[in-house]
């Protein structure tokens, strides 16, 4: 077990508010990441104070005051921001969603319980450590465990199950059997939650280091993706999943697996309806469409990708090629170096001044009206002329292209 290191600025927050006579406590991921030597990304702060006497404390400070109705204020120090809530218990779920009502606690044993997982529910005075659930237990022995009953925490708020998966995928934990068979249990429940904040647990799991996991959650999982328990090899999906890194070249993997009827327009309408950003659907389905492309390592093949898809793109496809090639029982060494050959080429080319598309061509559309093409034969001559360049037939000259020009258009 590591030493819980506050910065500054927190230890400070912590101390201010213990000499005004409040309790004050980090809490949470901050704690848990800390414990496991991990540097925290944020540090959540819990006192006994009561919001308005949290901002009488720091009414020297800018605050924000966007999540007073739940208890939080936000000060601003140094520029940068820190969470401060009211030791809250949250209220009935009665849309199980959010709590109807939250009620603030001078009791830290009672916000503790709103927690969802003992791993999550420790908490630190800047002395001691405040362990009620044997978080500290389950950290050691590698453990996802629901505090209090799973089956009602998890009826109370479906959102845990995802968020179980993601932190047994962030940290390679195993789920503890009760609280795994209450997420089987209460799956269905995931329907009640918005799609983003699904999509969000699904997309942090997949990028997660231990990815592997979501083997042994096919039926909870597609309610963040769809059909994903349709995928028949899903050792062989996962393993080439884990070998990349974007988020656009997983879900290509993934959805490359599913069994769909209607597969071009499937691919669209899942990732629409579950609201991945623009971005996102449209390097999924450039993957796709340059999956149908013949490629090979050549110039004139890269410079023909490079034409058609953008450098981001081009390496998206070939990213993904690669990790299916590596996935793949046979292990063809010759093959995944000529794609990674190929990533690097890509780039540079991009980065060189070679010709690969119409911008880089020396003459353009209107060098061709003035020598007389029509309108309707513009477009076609510039991409022939395009490919005899990319191809190396012709040199990329304005002089040899308006003489190759001047054939082609009689
Ligand atoms: P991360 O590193 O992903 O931010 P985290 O544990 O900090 O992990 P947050 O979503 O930032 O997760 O939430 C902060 C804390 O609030 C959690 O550690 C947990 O104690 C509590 N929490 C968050 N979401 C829920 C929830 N849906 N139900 C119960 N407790 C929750
Ligand atoms: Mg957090």
């Amino acid at each position: 077990m590591k030493d819980i290191k506050m910065p500054e600025n927190v230890k400070m927050i912590l101390d201010k508010l213990s000499s005004e006579g409040h309790e004050a406590v980090i809490i949470g991921g901050c704690v848990r990441d800390s414990i496991m030597g991990i540097e925290p990304h944020d540090w959540d702060i819990a006192t006994s104070a009561q919001p308005e006497e949290i901002m009488e404390c720091f009414k020297r400070y800018n605050l924000m005051k966007a999540g007073l109705k739940h208890g939080t204020v936000t000060v601003i120090i140094d520029h940068e921001p820190y969470e401060i809530t009211t030791y809250r218990i949250d209220g009935e779920y009665s849309d199980h969603r959010r709590p109807d009502s939250v009620d603030f606690t001078c009791d830290l044993a009672e916000d503790i319980m709103r927690r969802d997982f003992t791993i999550n529910a420790i908490a630190y005075d800047g002395e001691n450590i405040i362990d009620l659930h044997d978080g500290i237990g389950d950290l050691q022995k590698g453990i996802i465990r629901c505090v209090g009953n799973a089956n009602a925490r998890f009826r109370e708020d479906p959102l845990r199950i995802l968020r179980a998966i993601r932190f047994a995928a962030r940290f390679g934990f195993e789920i503890e059997e009760l609280t795994k068979k209450a997420m089987f249990d209460n799956c269905d429940m995931l329907r009640l939650i918005a799609t983003e904040r699904r999509q969000s647990e699904f997309t942090k799991t997949l990028c997660s280091e231990h990815v592997s996991v979501i083997k042994d959650y096919a039926k909870i999982l597609k309610y963040g993706l769809p059909c994903i328990d349709s995928i028949k090899d899903f050792d062989k999906a996962v393993r080439a999943v884990e070998m990349c890194q974007d988020i656009s070249e997983k879900l290509a993997i993934l959805i490359d697996e599913l069994s769909l009827s209607e597969y071009n327009k499937a691919v669209k309408v899942i990732l629409t309806e579950m609201r991945y950003p623009n971005k996102v659907i449209a390097s999924v389905q450039n993957i796709f469409a340059a999956k149908k492309m013949v490629i090979t390592n050549s110039d004139a093949c890269i410079k023909n990708m490079l034409y058609k898809f953008s450098l981001e793109d081009v390496k998206h496809v070939l990213r993904y090629k690669h990790a299916k090639i590596n996935a793949s029982d046979n292990i063809r060494k010759e093959t995944l170096a000529k794609v990674e050959s190929m990533i690097k080429r890509a780039e540079e080319l991009a980065e060189s001044d070679e010709c690969y598309n119409l911008k880089g061509l020396a003459i353009n559309g209107n060098d061709l009206k003035r020598l007389g093409v029509k309108d309707l034969n513009i477009k076609w001559m510039l991409d022939g002329l395009l490919k005899l360049v990319t191809t190396n037939q012709v040199e990329n000259s304005r002089d040899v292209l308006i003489e190759v020009a001047k054939i082609s258009m009689l």
